[in-house]
């Protein structure tokens, strides 16, 4: 890939492209995944009419094809065969950078170990923000992404990362939002210091930190609507 910094332009080889795309706020689709979409000779996607809407009244170049969990294992051969035939293959989630609690790492370890070329095109992804924003150590983190939905395994897993040393990191529902933070408040003690993101990069964009039950209470408070990122501060951090 050569690229010329003053501009930003860039010869695109044949390779498979992880794009990241907007977690809400459209602005932040960058220039340079706008132009790999437009170029792509493909561009594989969770859902083709979700994607066709990050082009707007315009059309992509490229062929949408549908590559989500129940079908990323068949479809990653037929990414493989385009890359090495010289195409120009863009990977997209719904939202934010595949393979981050999305489709995408079955197609990329495939490509991998073909040993074709995977270039990551840089871009929004939630936990990012939100461990930007909490005001919780950032040092270390151990993103875990969604965690199962039953209680018995919800609890277990918390009980298991108790005294980790780093800030935790968790993706959850709407659905069961205020489920997770009563299990928070009765695992790990009211007083642990959480951190609570929602519908960031949008107009309703919150983000709350303080004691576990006083989240919990914040939260109830107000609106329930949206995806959401917890935090969990290490044992003993205080604000
Ligand atoms: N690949 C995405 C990323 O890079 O962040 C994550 C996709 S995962 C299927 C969706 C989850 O990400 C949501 O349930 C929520 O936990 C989190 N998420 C995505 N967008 C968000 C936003 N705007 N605000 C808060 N959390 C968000």
């Amino acid at each position: 890939m050569e690229s010329d910094l003053a501009t930003g332009e860039e010869r695109l080889e044949a390779a498979l492209y992880v794009v990241a795309t907007p977690i809400g706020n459209r602005a932040e689709l960058s220039p340079r995944a706008r132009r790999i979409l437009y170029a792509a000779d493909l561009i594989a996607c969770e859902d083709t009419r979700h994607t066709r809407r990050l082009f707007g009244e315009e059309s992509p170049g490229g062929q949408l094809v549908a590559c989500h969990e129940h079908n990323e294992s068949e479809i990653a051969p037929r990414l493989a065969k385009a890359v090495r035939e010289g195409s120009v293959v863009a990977l997209v989630s719904d939202a934010g950078m595949p393979a981050v609690s999305d489709p995408g790492f079955r197609v990329v370890r495939h490509l991998r170990a073909e040993g074709l070329p995977v270039r990551v095109v840089s871009g929004p992804c939630a936990f990012v923000n939100a461990l930007a924003g909490s005001g919780l150590p950032s040092d270390g983190f151990l993103f875990l992404g969604f965690l199962p939905p039953k209680r018995a395994a919800r609890i277990r897993a918390l009980e298991l990362y108790r005294e980790f040393d780093y800030t935790l990191i968790f993706y959850e529902s709407t659905h069961r939002i205020e489920k997770f933070l009563a299990e928070i408040v009765e695992t790990l003690g009211p007083e642990r210091v959480i951190s609570v993101a929602r519908e960031l990069t949008k107009r309703h964009e919150q983000q709350i930190t303080g004691t576990a039950e006083a989240v919990a209470k914040t939260l109830a408070a107000g609106s329930r609507k949206g995806e959401f990122v917890v935090l969990i501060a290490k044992n003993g951090f205080s604000l």
